[in-house]
């Protein structure tokens, strides 16, 4: 058996039989990967933490196999403010479901490390509103995963702002209103994805939430959230159109995504 050693953060923790947890671990270097940790459940101390969802840390494993068995390790961050609140716990089980679905084992993922590192961190100090860490991260997890939209200008006649512009989600590519009349079938974006499955998705946009999605498409990690906009109705239509975005490249929905939606609601 071989000694290895790496940092990554926990996306997965399940429970295996009465005494194990199989983790999945986010590396940079090796992507996702599982690790055995025997015994997790009645462990104390480092072991123990280690062993928890959304915790950053230094692992030591044994490899057997396919399989790491967790020997020891250490924290680096553990975001205990995620668990302080509903919301953000919804939040942040759904993007680790998203993280497990755009990852592989043995694929280097340095960027989607980050990309999580930098997301926990706002969300366990609700830095900035949930809709736009949400929206933020799934705009650019999209575009790390190689699905980014055209967000140039309208797809037909190239104008690059308007006071109303639409995300055509299937095509990642932008429409204006006019352009958009001129088409016949149109449905409009409900927000479920079960409902916008087979329809053509439009996301409207106005200049700001534009604005936003763009932003949210290219800028460095570290800044990912710095950005505002005016009100509810925005943060909303920015969230709705990042979520029909990644939700329609990945060809499907969350439990955990409807559970983050339906508690948020009884909240408002
Ligand atoms: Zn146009």
């Amino acid at each position: 058996m071989r000694h290895e050693v790496f940092d990554g953060i926990v996306v997965r923790a399940r429970s295996m039989g009465d005494h194990d947890i199989l983790l999945s671990v986010l590396t940079a270097e090796e992507g996702r990967l599982p690790v055995l940790s025997k015994g997790g459940k009645s462990l104390r101390g480092e072991q123990r933490t280690v062993s928890q969802l959304f915790t950053y840390a230094n692992f030591e494993v044994y490899r057997r196999g396919e399989l790491f068995i967790l020997k020891g390790g250490s924290p680096i961050q553990s975001f205990y403010g995620i668990a302080s609140d509903m919301d953000r716990l919804n939040l942040a089980s759904y993007l680790c479901e998203v993280c497990l679905e755009l990852s592989d084992e043995g694929e280097e993922a340095g960027d989607m490390l980050r990309l999580m590192l930098n997301t926990f961190y706002a969300i366990s100090r609700e830095l900035y509103p949930l809709e736009i860490i949400k929206g933020a991260f799934e705009i650019r997890s999209a575009v790390l995963s190689g699905y980014a939209p055209d967000l140039s200008c309208c797809e037909v006649c190239g104008v690059e702002n308007a006071d109303s512009l639409y995300l055509d989600v299937m095509n990642g590519a932008l429409l204006c209103s006019s352009c958009l009349h001129a088409r016949t079938s149109v449905s409009k974006h409900t927000g479920d994805y079960d409902e916008i499955r087979e329809a053509e998705v439009l996301a409207p946009l106005t200049p700001s939430t534009l604005a936003a999605v763009r932003y949210a498409a290219g800028a460095p990690i570290e800044r990912l959230f710095s950005f505002g906009l005016k009100d509810t109705e925005e943060l909303h239509l920015f969230s709705s159109c990042a979520e029909s975005y990644l939700l329609s490249h990945l060809g499907r929905g969350f439990e955990s995504l409807n559970f983050y939606h339906a508690m948020r609601q009884k909240k408002t």
